[in-house]
């Protein structure tokens, strides 16, 4: 919902509301997961369907944060929990619109690097900083030749901010990772896709979401990784 709303310039304040005929929903329609079953994936009042999207979100959120509340110190919960909130705002509006808001990447950068200084994240202040200046940069040229070689636009300015933000609140290496794990992912994926959607051309499949999900990969499983990534 907060993705929704960022993205369509909805303020961010008042109560939930189906978005077809703007019935204002009740609270225990709001239950994460268990009210989407309930009402079997309809709204209540105009019988027209709830995106599976919002049952997805409540699970990911469930899962990230219970992962957060195991597997991370809790000096860092801060600033990891900004991290997730963010990341999975725009794994909803990327998959939901294809949009990425800037709020949630771009315009949280400066508060990775002063997270970094607290330290309210296991990374320097000049990794931080690095870090979203080479997810920016990297990602840059890449979009840059894919456009230079093919004629058209194969990512979006918001795959770029999100690239920067990820290398904000997790270094190089974070960024590095994430852009190698959300790449194989978006390949299986997409190739997953093409097998079983034709026409085969102008299918569009949002980058974000895997990028999102390279990061959270890193952040849980970054002493395995980066030991069979470095070979030692
Ligand atoms: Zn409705």
């Amino acid at each position: 919902m907060l993705s929704h709303r960022l993205i369509h310039n909805v303020s961010l304040g008042g109560r939930s509301h189906c978005i077809h005929c703007m019935h204002t929903i009740a609270w225990y329609d709001l239950v994460p997961v268990f009210s989407w079953i309930a009402l079997k994936g309809v709204c209540r009042s105009c019988k027209k369907p709830i995106s599976r999207l919002y049952p997805f979100i409540e699970l990911l959120t469930l899962t990230v944060f219970m992962c957060m509340v195991i597997y991370i110190p809790v000096s860092y919960w801060v600033g990891y929990s900004i991290f997730f909130s963010a990341l999975i705002v725009t794994i909803r509006s990327d998959l939901d619109c294809m949009l990425i808001s800037r709020i949630a990447t771009l315009f949280l950068i400066p508060v990775g690097i002063l997270l970094s200084l607290w330290p309210a994240l296991p990374i320097t202040a000049p990794e931080s900083i690095l870090g979203a200046c080479i997810g920016y940069c990297f990602l840059w040229v890449i979009a840059t030749l894919f456009a230079y070689c093919m004629g058209k636009e194969g990512m979006g300015q918001g795959d770029l901010d999100l690239l920067a933000f990820i290398g904000a609140f997790t270094g190089p290496c974070g960024c590095w990772v994430s852009i190698l794990i959300g790449s194989i992912a978006g390949s299986l994926i997409g190739l997953c896709y093409l097998a079983a959607v034709r026409p085969l051309h102008s299918i569009k499949i949002p980058f974000g979401p895997f990028l999102a999900f390279g990061a959270l990969v890193f952040v849980f499983l970054k002493q395995p990784l980066l030991c069979f990534l470095l070979g030692s």
